[in-house]
């Protein structure tokens, strides 16, 4: 398994994104942001005015119910993109022969926590380690 580009969303507006379409996606640690929002953050950020007010008010402060019902599976499915993309780290990892035990230090966490939480998909069984 590669690490791919194909298939993301943006993390902060959910609009699918990346090669294959026409809406760029800049990432990092498993987020991505689509231009759009990147202009908008980056307008918001240099307007004093703008970004006082964003601080006054959190945004869900203002939704309605119905908002707020329509945002959630984004945030899942931001949730899920950032969770795949870790997989596909841990994968990463594996296939450079780096060991459960290394993975699970790196995360804090037990060899067999590490083996359990991310060998499910690869069908990696741990015989390296
Ligand atoms: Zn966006």
């Amino acid at each position: 398994m590669s690490i791919t580009r194909e298939g993301r969303t943006c993390s902060f507006c959910g609009v699918p994104g990346g090669p294959g379409t026409d809406v760029p996606l800049i990432g990092g640690l498993g987020a991505q942001i689509c231009v759009g929002c990147l202009d908008e953050f980056h307008a918001l950020v240099h307007d004093e005015e703008r970004a006082a007010a964003a601080r006054r008010t959190m945004p869900w402060e203002t939704m309605s119910d119905a908002e707020v019902l329509a945002t959630l599976p984004l945030i899942l499915a931001s949730a899920e993109q950032n969770l795949h993309f870790a997989h596909e780290w841990v994968d990463l990892l594996r296939e450079r022969k780096v060991s459960w035990a290394e993975i699970g230090r790196a995360l804090g966490v037990s060899r067999q926590a590490a083996w359990e939480r991310f060998a499910r998909k690869s069908g990696d069984n741990g015989a390296t380690a």
